[in-house]
């Protein structure tokens, strides 16, 4: 359906979201408090979206019949995670404005597409070398090494990927990836990593979140830090003209993330991309007068966009499951009655049945008038939780 001919959709309509992990459970709590009533697609029966949304269609993200049922109930759709098939996608888009467009969560799929269009739009990304074949693997050059080897598709919070220092290390771990088509990439010498959310509306328009600076333990994203001069100001300017150049690239609509390293040279270089809100913008939801997933809203509606202002300095915590398990192999809730005690804590949390450890169970953002006060409550909550 062409974007442009498309009517606003105003609240009251029901919007649609593919997946119902935590992005769509906090996707459909920003579209009801604006009125608009949600429908989630995902299989499972306690995903957390399902049991928050309105509606909740419980099918596969290929069942046409599950995808019909969500055509009919929806004004709009989006998705909240980028594996959802882009031919699902292309589906929905034949009756309905679909945001993002499947074209684009196609490339935002596969590490290699992703490079290829960073190539294209000219923006610094890492050594890297494609490996399908047993010839790619073999033409490897050895100053790719030590390097990750990353699968192409299907990878998230460091999952599908293995660390190798040499050829031969490089061909085991091939052979453990179960010689699927994957990237490696030189290991870079990172000072530290920052992402980019910008929205992109049908009519082109561009705004965009604060440089976030994020914080990663084992793969994962663990902390991240918004206020004045958390990056140099060059940094954050190149890091937002790369990432509105990979959306315009990309002729996007909706809210897209781009992940980037900062070398220890103080160079930028793209990592990846994520076509929908992305852990490293949770903060806006206290920090900024719009949040990310208001945004996604109002994009796939095509409401207006208006640039967010950043009205606090902001720290989010992600809060493992492994925090459930602090004193024992029992698992116990953290005490939130003394982490909400402190000033600027607010709680997000899931609704996720079992806790275990690794998994994403909540974020904890905090909110001060001054980075200073926010480390200082960050470090007390930190203290309480783990
Ligand atoms: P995922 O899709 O799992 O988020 P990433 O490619 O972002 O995968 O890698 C996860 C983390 O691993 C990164 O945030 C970074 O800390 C580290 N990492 C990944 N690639 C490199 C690299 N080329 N050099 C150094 N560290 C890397
Ligand atoms: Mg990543």
């Amino acid at each position: 359906m062409s974007a442009h001919a498309t009517p606003v959709i105003l609240p009251g309509a029901t919007l649609g979201v593919l997946g119902g992990g935590q992005l769509g459970r906090m996707f459909a709590h920003a579209a009801q408090a604006m009125g608009y009533f949600t429908a989630v697609l995902d299989p499972d029966a306690t995903s957390p979206a399902g049991r928050i949304s309105h509606q909740h269609i419980r099918s596969g993200y290929s069942d046409a019949q599950g995808l019909a049922e969500l055509a009919r109930v929806c004004a709009a759709v989006t998705t909240e995670f980028e594996n959802v098939p882009a031919a699902s996608l292309n589906q929905l888009a034949q009756t309905l404005p679909v945001a993002p467009a499947g074209s684009a969560v196609a490339i935002a799929q596969d590490r290699a597409a992703e490079k290829a269009h960073f190539v294209r739009c000219g923006v610094p990304v890492a050594p890297h070398a494609v490996i399908e074949t047993p010839e790619q693997l073999a033409a490897v050059p050895a100053d790719l090494l030590p390097g990750i080897l990353k699968t192409a598709r299907m990878g998230y919070d460091g999952k599908g990927q293995v660390r190798v220092k040499t050829l031969e290390e490089l061909a085991q771990a091939w052979d453990d990836l179960g010689r699927v088509a994957c990237v490696l990439e030189k290991m870079l010498p990172l000072a530290h990593e920052c992402s980019v959310i910008v929205a992109r509306g049908r009519n082109g328009q561009i705004v965009h979140l604060p440089v976030q600076r994020n914080l990663h333990r084992d793969g994962i994203l663990a902390v991240t830090e918004v206020y004045e001069g958390n990056l140099p100001l060059a940094q954050a300017q190149q890091a937002l003209a790369a990432a509105k150049s990979v959306a315009e690239g990309l002729q996007y609509v909706g809210v897209l993330c781009v992940e980037f390293f900062v070398l220890q040279d103080g160079s930028l270089v793209v990592n990846e991309i994520a076509p929908r809100p992305h852990n490293s913008g949770h903060y806006s939801q206290n920090g900024c007068d719009v949040s990310q997933f208001e945004l996604q809203v109002r994009c796939m509606t095509g409401l207006p966009l208006v640039q967010p202002r950043l009205h606090s300095a902001s720290i989010m915590l992600n809060l493992l499951g492994d925090l459930w398990f602090a004193h024992g192999d029992t698992a116990q809730t953290p005490a939130w009655d003394q982490v909400l005690a402190l000033p600027g804590c607010h709680l997000h949390l899931y609704g996720k049945a079992q806790a275990q450890r690794g998994r994403k169970m909540g974020h904890l953002n905090i909110t001060a008038t001054t980075a200073e006060a926010a480390r200082a409550t960050a470090l007390q909550a930190a203290a309480i939780v783990g």
